[in-house]
């Protein structure tokens, strides 16, 4: 069935997309991986709720208090129904991605895991999906067992289903590569790690804004995203995880809110999810998440998906038409990210030009040094797209990558 919905009526949702860089060049967002724009709905959520029913959450008897509490707790559920989790407890807020890693490094790292034990991550992981593991290696002595991939940018998974041992405690993996833009085979990773009694990680990060996600479906044990990729506001993210994982652990931070009593000698923890909530959430935060689910799931994330995978799909013809430009990675299924690299025009200079023209990529290494060492490089230029991005952008962006050639010729 083939979807689509009305490109102009949604760019005009988002008002930063109508202005120009240096007073000149319309906006060319093509940064989307690092962050995506915010509409107006999810804002307008944010501004209403400062003006309309601001008051710290879950401790007041007042009115407004009430009010920000339910706020909160609607947002949850706005969540849970976006992940297709089975119930709001297993819903736990945190700031984004890295912090939910680091909260299941921390808190599986303490409850499941020993010396000589290890985790398996991949050659593909963002840093956030790595370091948390080494900081756990200061208390515990454990080992990082990376999958390898291909040349397309792939998985191994011939090599995966071989890095079982006895000591295996967690497989923890990204479900779209923010560099390569592969969408990993995770479904069938958890159902391989299972094979073997070992829960799954998956790192949501690129792949909760790009297509629709059932947790329970999927069933993975962890589940992190972070709101601002998907059209929210930054500060916020979640971590799923399943309820009988959640209770087993122990919380994360001590405080306010996480607590059921407290005394010098002993203190009892709260129920899910509020066991790993210590201090004031962003209560403001997580109703601009509600209303970004909100607005996704009103366009649809199949129909996000269909018109991603054909701009995405455009914007590798129109690349690979550019003499001298390597695309990096060929996976069989690629969500909207396009990392490349043209001649030998180094990236940075690349990514400064195209500003110039106002178009907005990432340079660098993205955060996966690993893997920007098994692709041999030091870093690429990256350009990824979102719901609002066109045709015509694309265009523009083969357009200006051939002036920045000509500058160089
Ligand atoms: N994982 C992946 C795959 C990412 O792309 C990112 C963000 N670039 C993160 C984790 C970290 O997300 P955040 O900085 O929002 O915590």
């Amino acid at each position: 069935m083939q979807m689509s919905y009305d490109i102009e009526a949604i760019r005009a949702d988002f008002p930063i997309l109508s202005r120009k860089i240096y007073d000149r060049y319309p906006l060319v967002y093509l940064d989307n991986a690092a962050t995506t724009q915010k509409p107006r709905q999810v804002v307008e959520a944010m501004v209403n709720e400062y003006y309309n029913a601001n008051a710290n959450v879950h401790r007041g008897v007042h009115f407004l208090s009430q009010r920000a509490t339910d706020l909160h707790e609607e947002s949850r559920e706005a969540v849970r129904r976006f992940l297709g989790a089975r119930s709001a407890s297993e819903i736990v807020f945190t700031r984004g991605t890295t912090e939910s890693i680091n909260l299941i490094a921390s808190c599986f790292g303490d409850e499941s895991m020993e010396d000589g034990d290890e985790v398996i991550l991949s050659e593909m992981e963002h840093h956030s999906n790595i370091v948390p593991w080494q900081l756990l290696q200061r208390r515990k002595d454990i080992r990082l067992r990376p999958i390898p991939i291909d040349e397309r940018g792939e998985l191994r998974m011939d090599v995966f289903e071989t890095m079982f041992t006895p000591k295996t405690k967690l497989v923890s993996v990204t479900h779209v590569s923010n560099v390569l833009g592969t969408l990993n085979p995770v479904a069938e990773i958890i159902r391989i790690a299972h094979s073997h009694g070992v829960p799954v990680l998956v790192d949501g990060a690129q792949s909760s804004p790009h297509l629709p996600v059932n947790v329970r479906e999927m069933d993975c044990d962890f589940f992190a995203l972070s709101g601002h990729k998907v059209y929210g506001p930054t500060g916020i993210g979640v971590l799923y995880g399943k309820e009988e994982w959640l209770d087993r652990l122990p919380p994360y931070m001590g405080g306010g809110e996480m607590i059921k009593s407290v005394s010098f000698e002993r203190t009892t923890f709260s129920d899910l999810p509020y066991k790993f909530e210590a201090g004031t959430p962003d209560y403001i935060a997580s109703t601009g998440l509600a209303a970004a689910l909100r607005y996704v799931s009103s366009i649809g994330m199949e129909a996000i998906r269909q018109y991603e995978q054909s701009l995405t799909q455009y914007a590798v013809e129109c690349l690979s038409e550019i003499k001298g430009l390597r695309i990096f990675g060929k996976p069989r299924e690629r969500e909207a990210v396009l990392s490349f690299q043209v001649g030998g025009i180094h990236h940075l200079d690349m990514g400064t030009l195209l500003d110039r023209l106002g178009i907005a990529v990432r340079t660098g290494h993205h955060c996966a040094e690993p893997l920007m060492r098994r692709l041999g490089v030091e870093g690429t230029c990256r350009a990824s797209f979102a719901l609002y991005n066109t045709r015509e952008e694309v265009d523009r962006l083969a357009d200006a990558i051939r002036r920045v050639q000509e500058m160089f010729a």
